[in-house]
């Protein structure tokens, strides 16, 4: 069966490729790249739900099963900031490195438990009829003063999962995967998604 990924994030389609073939799940996943579809989908949902469902629409508008992963990063003393503007917390077009240095700015002065924030992953998955579902995956940890890790994308570099003396970005890719907000949300999709397709 195929199904359309809702992204161009080459890192993120990589990460979920690589989790549902680990969990199990047999499915051809094309990206937008490989179905033709260069158009920028205006993201204006108010949360992680409405904006992953806006991206899934937009390809099974199309005529395809769409999944789409909305995600961010959450910290607890910035009130749940950047959470759904992650990408673009510190402007357009969007920089990884500005990014980094603006959290860190944000975060200046303050001390653990201060620092605690998580990574949350909303997937989508809409059909061509109209039906969908959501589910949710969230890895909690800290935020560190200086970048660790060379590995990754986003905000991995600044940020220590739970019980982990590695950040994101030194971590392996298998070990990310199998601890991240993107993998805990691939894991409940793939738990949902036969019954869901067989039952629509
Ligand atoms: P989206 O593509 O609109 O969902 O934006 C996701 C943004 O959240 C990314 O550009 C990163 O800034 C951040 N983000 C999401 N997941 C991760 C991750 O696994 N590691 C680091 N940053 C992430």
């Amino acid at each position: 069966m195929k199904i359309v990924l809702a992204s161009n994030n080459q890192k993120k389609i990589k990460e979920i490729k690589s989790i549902l073939t680990r969990i199990g799940c047999e499915y051809e996943v094309l990206s937008l790249d490989a179905i033709g579809f260069h158009n920028e989908i205006i993201e204006d949902g108010s949360t992680f739900e409405e904006n992953a469902l806006i991206k899934a629409r937009t390809v099974s508008a199309l005529g395809y099963i769409g999944i789409a992963d909305d995600s961010g990063l959450c910290v607890d003393a910035l009130n749940g900031e950047p959470g759904i503007y992650s990408a673009r917390y510190a402007g357009e077009p969007c920089d990884d490195a500005k990014n980094n240095e603006k959290i860190l700015k944000a975060l200046d002065g303050k001390e653990d438990p201060e620092r605690s924030a998580a990574f949350v992953s909303v997937i989508a998955c809409t059909l061509p009829n109209g039906k969908h579902f959501t589910v949710r995956g969230e890895c909690k940890g800290k935020m560190l003063k200086t970048p660790q890790g060379e590995s990754g994308f986003g905000y991995d570099p600044l940020f220590m999962p739970e019980g982990f003396e590695k950040t994101f970005a030194e971590l392996s890719f298998d070990e990310k995967n199998g601890i991240s907000h993107r993998g805990r949300a691939l894991e409940a999709f793939a738990e949902i998604f036969p019954a869901f397709i067989s039952e629509n």
